[in-house]
């Protein structure tokens, strides 16, 4: 056993023989600098990332000996003899006819720049093998921008089935492949983590097996196997949290309602705001530290449920902290919290990375002494050199933002273990809140308060976007305040910020610029900071942005929200887009634009957001019409915590991995034994290891 002294997260090293994992990828053969940064821009920054970079899905391709046994549309390998090459006239493609066996003649055609590696590649009177996709062209076959091209069959026999991944700008699928190749002849050996009869039962293939296997084709079972891990290591983790924490002491806190009573609400609190604030209450009034999640969907209120929360910890003597996942947030809610308890005396600051120098001094300063009883604001709050004289509470706000474990770690700030209150918006189905939130209590605020108007949501064709300008001007000229809210779908992030900068310049040419503001993910923190105030004060009309102001930003002045290509939304981020209206008394109108063809799920999806506002019926309808039948790595990014596990693998196998980590926990001696030294390499695998620092860190 370790020393008990320190509370908190301390790193513990790395068993060694993860290390060739975790090695960043520029140690490998032929990542520069120029690679390092779309690498990262895809999240592979080490040796694991890549090895567990899995393709989204696979073409297949069927080896041809002439053209009569393909059909259009088919991915194909077939031998070719060039005949001639057709210079472009103008902008046109660069053509290549070719022949095959039996005399069929193909076009091979090349856009831009590509041409020039065609003309060295396909030289006139030689036989070529060349893989690609037939497609036909009036009467001519052809193949637009061959995948591959080769001298001999042998180098295109491995490539019948090829893995498509991810990309980046600056990277290529053949740049992709190579480097996992890399990454997958590093794994080591690793111990079998899994429970035998489970292994057995299912026919998974051991760890690095079903790696490879599933960068080499379609295999349900080693896709399956390596959800299971990272989700068998959720579940163990979250485990290990809610053990620690049970047997972790903390505060018991007894308010004596004094200060509550000065609060200045300009409401009455609904009947879910009072049950779920008796809940806290009671678990606040316990010696073992609260692990609490209050779940209510946007709008609901959670913040004055937190404010309570906090003031109970301040009667009792002791300060509480705020933690918002943005910088922007943090500001809102201190502003809000000021407000609300004005009447109160308590000190509430404002912490964020951005307060530099003497001003920050004076909060850490305060902080310490307790002349501050509450701190509202980003990670900053939990930064090493933030220390608290008594902090006996923290709130986490947003929940789903933050790594569950990871934060609940942060928070081991107090002299004894804070008590912890996680909040989220986040209407998660009931599969995904045991993966999030393990076996956390939860406080539901299931009824909004009163007098809240339906959102008028209605579904435009985007051809109409006429129309809906000219809707806009009317409200904007009527005084009121819209939000336009473009996607992040492209496969680059500098894609889909050039779109919504071309939205923005196309609708401030013409309400104004001063009337219309930008805000998106690549910002600089102050403009972003400085749109944002511009907005919320109503000195901007119209605010342009990305999904950064899906959580929490309150202007409820704002009635009006233009949504474009609505249906590469999730249904749960476009009810958290659309929360952002219908904050004040006025009728508000969501528009969700939607492009020409879309599929029958797709429609009934956007059906259903005219149809409900129900944020949990919302969340459950998408994963069960998103549910069946899709195809491999579909899933929008951000839905569930998890970067292997898709939601129909979560639904199937968290259940197991659940039950399987109790079983590990309670029968078979927990980390401990041969395969608890094995599950404790997967919980450093999958990050999880804060888990294992709980174990020491006591
Ligand atoms: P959430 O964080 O759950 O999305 P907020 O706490 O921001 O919601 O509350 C949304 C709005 O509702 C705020 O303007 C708040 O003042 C108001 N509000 C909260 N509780 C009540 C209530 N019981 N009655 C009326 N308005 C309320
Ligand atoms: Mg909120």
């Amino acid at each position: 056993m370790e020393a008990r002294a320190k509370p908190g997260y301390r790193p513990v090293m790395r068993p060694e023989r993860l290390n060739s994992l975790f090695a960043e990828t520029a140690s490998l053969k032929g990542v520069g600098p120029q690679l390092a940064k779309p690498l990262e821009k895809l999240g592979l920054t080490r040796v694991k990332d890549l090895a567990y970079h899995l393709p989204d899905r696979f073409v297949e391709r069927r080896a041809v000996t002439d053209l009569d046994e393909a059909s259009v549309g088919e991915n194909i390998v077939v031998a070719l003899t060039v005949r001639e090459h057709r210079a472009s006239s103008g902008r046109g493609p660069y053509r290549i006819l070719a022949e095959d066996a039996v005399g069929n003649v193909c076009t091979l055609t090349y856009f831009g720049r590509a041409s020039y590696t065609a003309r060295k590649q396909l030289p006139t009177g030689e036989k070529r093998w060349v893989a690609g996709r037939l497609d036909q062209f009036g009467q001519m076959l052809q193949i637009v921008h061959p995948d591959h091209v080769a001298e001999d069959s042998a180098s295109l026999g491995g490539r019948l089935c090829e893995p498509v991944y991810a990309l980046s700008e600056g990277l290529t699928q053949g740049r992709v492949a190579s480097l996992v190749a890399q990454a997958l002849d590093l794994l080591p050996d690793l111990p079998e983590w899994t429970e035998p009869g489970l292994l057995e039962r299912m026919g998974w293939p051991g760890w690095a097996t079903a790696l490879r296997s599933a960068h080499k084709g379609r295999d349900a079972a080693a896709r399956d196997r390596l959800a299971y891990d990272e989700l068998f290591a959720n579940a163990l983790a979250l485990m290990l949290v809610r053990d620690a924490n049970r047997t972790r002491r903390g505060t018991p806190l007894a308010g004596d309602g004094a200060l509550r009573a000065k609060l200045d609400l300009p409401f009455a609190l609904t009947g879910a705001q009072q049950r779920s604030i008796r809940e806290i209450e009671g678990d606040l009034a316990q010696e073992s530290p609260m692990l609490r999640l209050l779940q209510g969907d946007v709008g609901s209120g959670k913040t004055v449920v937190a404010l309570s929360a906090m003031l109970v910890a301040v009667e009792a003597g002791k300060q509480a902290a705020l933690l918002a996942p943005t910088e922007i947030l943090a500001r809102q809610h201190h502003e809000t919290l000021m407000r609300m308890a004005r009447g109160t005396g308590v000190e509430i600051a404002l912490l964020t990375g951005r307060d530099k120098g003497r001003p920050r001094e004076s909060i850490l300063m305060g902080l310490l002494d307790g002349s501050i009883d509450i701190v509202v604001g980003t990670h900053a709050i939990f930064q090493d050199s933030v220390a608290y004289r008594d902090l006996a509470l923290v709130v986490i706000d947003e929940q789903h933002r933050f790594g569950v474990g990871q934060r609940l770690m942060l928070a081991q700030k107090g002299r004894r273990t804070p008590h912890c209150l996680a909040m989220t918006a986040t209407p998660i189905p009931r599969t995904l809140t045991l993966a999030q939130y393990g076996e956390m209590d939860v406080s539901r605020l299931d009824e909004l308060p009163p007098g809240r108007q339906a959102i008028d949501t209605r579904v435009v064709a985007a051809e109409r976007i006429e129309d809906v300008v000219g809707g806009l001007a009317r409200h904007i000229d009527g005084g009121g305040q819209a939000y336009w809210v473009c996607p992040m779908v492209r496969e680059s992030e500098g894609e889909d910020i050039a779109a919504a900068e071309a939205r923005y310049a196309q609708l401030a040419e013409r309400f104004g610029h001063d009337d219309v503001v930008l805000v998106h993910g690549q910002l600089k923190p102050d403009l972003k900071d400085t749109a944002m105030e511009r907005f919320a004060s109503g000195a901007a009309r119209l605010l342009v942005a990305t999904t950064v102001i899906e959580v929490g930003v309150d202007v409820p002045n704002a009635t009006l929200m233009v949504i474009e290509q609505a249906e590469r939304f999730g249904l749960a981020q476009l009810h958290q887009l659309r929360g952002r209206v219908g904050r004040g008394a006025a009728r508000s109108v969501c528009l969700l634009l939607r492009g020409e063809a879309l599929s029958e799920v797709s429609r009934e999806r956007l059906a259903l957001m005219r149809e409900t506002q129900d944020g949990f019926r919302l969340a459950e309808e998408d994963l069960r019409l998103r549910g069946g039948g899709e195809l491999l790595g579909t899933r929008q990014s951000g839905d569930t915590p998890f970067r292997i596990a898709s939601l129909e693998q979560i639904e199937k196998l968290l259940p197991i991995a659940h039950d399987d980590a109790r079983l590990l926990m309670e029968r078979d001696g927990g980390l401990t034994g041969e395969r608890g030294e094995a599950a404790r390499l997967l919980l450093y695998l999958f990050e999880r290891d804060y888990g294992v620092q709980l174990l020491r860190g006591g």
